[in-house]
């Protein structure tokens, strides 16, 4: 207990001398640093926080220090996690890497994979996509077509993924690519790591009805791909592109993890809760004059303070066991559902404010909040559907059948 103790004064200290005060107000959209070879940070101390968190280790704290990763506890990650939120200090870095690759490289991978990428990924020096959706496989991601031959010492890869994910922003890539065309289809899959800047990669940004683009089209033209790309088994990466589903699921599920608290523009801000804003909005001084809106607010505050509990306890028991499992599928699901409601709670509770597109009569707050609000309906798409985390929660928690296997052998498709 004792030691615990000093490492949360020595933890606290050392954030107070190094965390400059801009990294201590509310991220802003455009400040949000994702790393990379062509990162940019509009913020000068964006960069210095991001370098002396590195330098700790502590941009992923529980990883192995001779990755560069910070070596820490369990227990001492859940402190540094509690006194970064005492001083609101904002995300060192914010990448694909850490919630998704990283945790299954560490898994999977070679001491060679590992050294050359793990520290990279802590330092945020490159910045990976996800090469997983294709035009036709997106729920059934294992009926995937991009190919993988081997050629000599190289994967020659053909093919074409949709909703990458920034990967026109990306440095790398981590790609599943069907290496065996034979045997059922969940048999012959392969996950692979490439470089973007590999000669036939290209990247063609979907525009969306909003004008943003985040994600793109992304096609492989005879890729040459070092052969030793491969992270496990040739043959074998269903597993682990499985797992590192499980990884983003729990990261998704944290959407749901900001409903309880004031996480929108800083104390000063109107909306900075969903109570202020409802009270702002209708003039109230002392209470919430709307009943309604005040006992849907109240029930949301309760079931996000239990939701934040019952993760807090799923994320550590999978630090202390196996990693995450296909629970991840039932805290994604709630998680994004919360997100979904705290929003359209913060449409009620802005009025004929909230209906703003662009315009003089609506602030730059409530703009944003508008398209944050449509953003969060995509959370129960992203990292799979809402329909597809039941269909895992039901198979591999509840241990029930899989109806469509037993429907197939019932009529004998
Ligand atoms: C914001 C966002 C970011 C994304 N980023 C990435 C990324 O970086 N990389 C990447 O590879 N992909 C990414 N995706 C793609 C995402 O993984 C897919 O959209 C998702 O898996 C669903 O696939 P689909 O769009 O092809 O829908 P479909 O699979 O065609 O599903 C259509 C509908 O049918 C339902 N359905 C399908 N099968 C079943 C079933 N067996 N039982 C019940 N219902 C079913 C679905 O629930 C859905 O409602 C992203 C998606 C979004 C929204």
């Amino acid at each position: 207990m004792q030691h615990l103790q000093e490492f949360q004064n020595t933890t606290r200290a050392w954030l107070e001398q190094n965390c400059p005060a801009s990294m201590r107000t509310p991220m802003v959209p455009d400040e949000i640093v994702w790393g990379g070879r062509n990162a940019t940070f509009k913020n000068p101390d964006s960069r210095l926080w991001l370098d002396r968190m590195a330098a700790q280790g502590w941009t992923c704290p529980t990883w192995p220090q001779e990755y560069g990763g910070g070596g820490l506890s369990t227990e001492q990650a859940i402190i540094l996690g509690q006194e970064l939120a005492r001083i609101n200090a904002r995300p060192a870095l914010t990448s694909f890497g850490i919630s998704m690759l990283g945790p299954v490289l560490l898994e999977y991978a070679t001491p060679a994979q590992k050294m050359e990428h793990i520290p990279k990924i802590v330092r945020g020096e490159i910045r990976w996509c996800q090469g997983y959706s294709e035009p036709g496989s997106g729920s059934d991601l294992a009926s995937l077509a991009t190919r993988a031959e081997l050629i000599g010492d190289n994967y020659v890869i053909n093919g074409s993924k949709v909703w990458t994910s920034y990967a026109d922003q990306a440095d790398w890539i981590f790609c599943l690519a069907r290496t065996d065309f034979d045997v059922p289809k969940h048999a012959g899959i392969s996950f692979i790591l490439f470089d973007m800047a590999s000669a036939g990669v290209s990247t063609k940004p979907i525009a969306l009805i909003s004008g943003s683009s985040p994600f793109c089209e992304t096609f492989f033209d005879d890729v040459k791909v070092p052969k030793q790309n491969l992270v496990g088994r040739l043959n074998e990466g269903w597993s682990i592109a499985k797992r590192l589903l499980q990884h983003e699921r729990t990261m998704i599920s944290s959407f749901g993890l900001a409903s309880g608290q004031s996480d929108r523009g800083g104390t000063t801000s109107v909306v900075s809760s969903l109570e202020g804003a409802a009270m702002h909005y209708r003039g109230d001084t002392v209470k919430l004059s709307d009943p309604v809106l005040r006992d849907q607010i109240a029930q949301f505050k309760i079931d996000s303070e239990s939701f934040a509990y019952t993760s807090q306890r799923s994320v550590e028991e999978s630090q202390q066991g196996q990693g995450p499992n296909a629970t991840s599928s039932m805290l994604k699901n709630y998680g994004c559902e919360l997100n979904k409601r705290r929003y359209e709670l913060m449409l009620q509770s802005l009025g004929s404010q909230a209906l703003g597109w662009e315009g003089a009569g609506f602030s730059a707050e409530e703009l944003q909040i508008t398209r944050e609000w449509l953003r969060s309906k995509a959370n129960s798409i992203e990292g799979g559907t809402a329909e597809v985390q039941l269909n895992v929660i039901a198979k591999r928690v509840l241990g029930l059948p899989d109806m469509l296997a037993v429907g197939k052998k019932q009529t004998g498709i």
